[in-house]
């Protein structure tokens, strides 16, 4: 897709307007490109409708490109197909992080009966490895480790205490594959791997007898949530669908995940939707996501059926399953870092009249403390900087934790500076930088500020290296030449 959107980009020109025709040959490549990534068909058509419903007639912002607006509608045209919009219910659901992941589950206190989640798919999909997966998942803690071990002490708690509701859950997994030789035995291994008891009637009883069984087992055992097992096809078969109904009648889930290999491409809509059709799923669980596969089953699953991707299986290990995001995926599909950012922080942080006073700022060096602060404050609002540096193609790996919070301490650090200076300061870097009264002033800012003035020192030298670098890059990128012509 990335190839495509390169190709977009020249038909758009200097254009201040998206109309049909500037538009039309750049979702004819988006089209194309969707289709070679394996999206069904219906769906293609369906977001290339409402990429253009939404470009049409937008005025392009300053700042951002043509293409870069066109990218955007791309990838909230993507994100809805996705899922993206899903309102969390405390009440009902267990996961506010992460809105999609979210597992319903019996909370009614009148009965016992456990919560029971049923893994449904075609056979090497990954279901018995999802439900080991999912057993690991559910005895954790509620806690995104990227976000957190970023955050504050304080933040962390704060998160943990209101946030974020607990996950842990004493699981039991259910082995209702009675087919696959061996079925059984590899749950048994995962259960010992991830600490979960397997229940097991062997492999010549009825599922929806062991399904049964495993319920009253839970309940009088203390589960609170019972992972079954089932047994697939090589291909959709009607026995296969009234085994399934028959076991989901007898325990009733509160979710039924099918299980789908994102290697399946746009088959995954076919499947989904029969899966669907001929036993009622709540959602889905998008395996082998590690591999190459190009996005089409993501794109395809919930554009078809309606149903939400809630997990994604990212490797063979049982720790590799990850709440699905909308937007990580809606990014990863269209390879394209941070533009989206770009464009939602033009649209909603800078006005015109702003964007214009910044550019013609950095030019000519006159960037002062205040711009710094709106720049980072812009940069806080668009997440964490471990957020920031991962949406930045290439940066994710180049940071690791530590260095992150290095750069964000620095920040802090900045910003407190910052506040202890007085208006005139704040525009007048030269001040604090080359007037007779630096020295004293710096002084005074960084008592002011609880900081050591080696931190003031540091802070002013690095400043000035940054508006250097600033007035090089604008001038290099052409900002402002339109504003000295007219001049
Ligand atoms: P089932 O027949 O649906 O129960 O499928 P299995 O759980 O037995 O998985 C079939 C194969 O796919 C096994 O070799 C798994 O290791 C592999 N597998 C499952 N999930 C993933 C995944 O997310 N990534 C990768 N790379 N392999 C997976
Ligand atoms: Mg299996």
């Amino acid at each position: 897709l990335s190839a495509a959107l390169t190709e977009v980009a020249q038909n758009f020109g200097g254009k201040q307007r998206m109309t049909e025709n500037a538009i039309a040959p750049a979702l004819k490549s988006v089209r194309r490109a969707l289709l070679d990534a394996d999206v069904n068909l219906d769906v293609a058509t369906a977001l290339i409708d409402g990429v253009k419903r939404r470009s049409l007639g937008n005025e392009v912002i300053k700042g951002v490109t043509a293409e870069q607006m066109f990218v955007k509608a791309m990838y909230d045209e993507l994100l809805d197909m996705m899922g993206g919009e899903v309102t969390p219910d405390s009440s009902t659901q267990i996961n506010l992080y992460s809105p999609v992941s979210t597992l319903a589950y019996n909370s009614s206190s009148s009965t016992n009966k456990p919560t029971v989640i049923l893994l449904a798919g075609l056979q090497g999909a990954g279901k018995t490895t999802a439900a080991g997966k999912l057993a690991l998942y559910l005895q954790e803690r509620e806690v995104d480790p990227d976000a957190v071990s970023l955050m504050s002490e304080t933040e962390q708690k704060s998160t943990l205490a209101s946030k974020l509701p607990k996950r842990k859950r004493k699981v039991l997994l259910v082995a209702a594959d009675v087919y696959r030789p061996a079925a059984i035995e590899q749950l048994q291994i995962l259960g010992k791997q991830v600490n979960v008891e397997v229940f097991t009637l062997g492999s010549d009883v009825d599922p929806a007898i062991i399904a049964t069984e495993a319920v009253e087992y839970a309940k009088t055992n203390g589960y609170d949530t019972v992972l079954v097992d089932t047994a697939g096809r090589q291909v959709v078969d009607e026995e296969l669908m009234e085994e399934l109904r028959r076991v989901k009648k007898a325990v009733e889930p509160e979710e039924t995940l099918l299980v789908v290999d994102a290697m399946t491409g746009q088959a995954a809509a076919f499947l989904t939707a029969s899966f669907d059709n001929a036993v009622g799923i709540t959602g889905a669980i998008l395996t082998k996501a590690d591999g190459d596969s190009r996005g089409g089953a993501a794109v395809s699953i919930r554009g078809v059926s309606g149903k939400p991707i809630k997990f994604v299986g990212v490797g063979e290990k049982t720790e590799d399953l990850e709440p699905f995001y909308p937007d990580r995926m809606a990014s990863r599909i269209l390879g394209m870092g941070d533009v989206v950012s770009l464009v939602e922080k033009a649209a909603m942080d800078v006005s015109e009249e702003q964007a214009r006073k910044m550019q013609d700022k950095m030019v000519k060096a006159e960037f002062d403390f205040d711009d710094f602060m709106m720049q980072s404050r812009m940069v806080s609002k668009m997440g964490s900087m471990a957020g920031v540096a991962k949406m930045l193609p290439g940066m994710g790996n180049m940071l690791n934790n530590s260095q992150i919070k290095e750069v964000e301490g620095r920040i802090k650090r900045s910003e407190a500076l910052i506040c202890s200076m007085n208006k005139k300061e704040r525009a007048n870097p030269e001040l604090l930088l080359t007037d007779r009264t630096a020295r004293s002033r710096l002084e005074r800012i960084t008592k002011g500020s609880g900081l050591k003035f080696e931190d003031g020192l540091a802070f002013m030298s690095e400043f000035q290296k940054m508006r250097t670098m600033i007035s090089r890059m604008a001038k290099q990128a052409g900002m402002g030449q339109g504003e000295q012509s007219e001049a």
